[in-house]
């Protein structure tokens, strides 16, 4: 997969968030140490963010669930 190119230029203390696209202060970031950098590729709100909409689908997909089991 070929690297995304930040658009704008990264100051010090700073990462490119590749979900808001944005830069954000490093302290914004997660630590992912599977990542070369040490860090989160998206910055602390986005993850947040992504936690909550998997949250909601996983909490549909248990009432899915749920209703299937009872209307079996
Ligand atoms: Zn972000």
């Amino acid at each position: 997969m070929p690297r995304k190119k930040i658009p704008v230029p990264v100051p010090p203390a700073s990462k490119w968030c590749h979900q808001c696209q944005q830069v954000r202060p490093i302290q914004m970031f997660g630590q992912d140490r599977s990542k070369k950098d040490g860090m989160h590729y998206c910055c602390l709100r986005c993850a947040d963010d992504k936690d909550r909409q998997r949250a909601a689908r996983g909490a549909e997909f248990s009432r899915l669930a749920c209703r299937s089991v009872f209307h079996a």
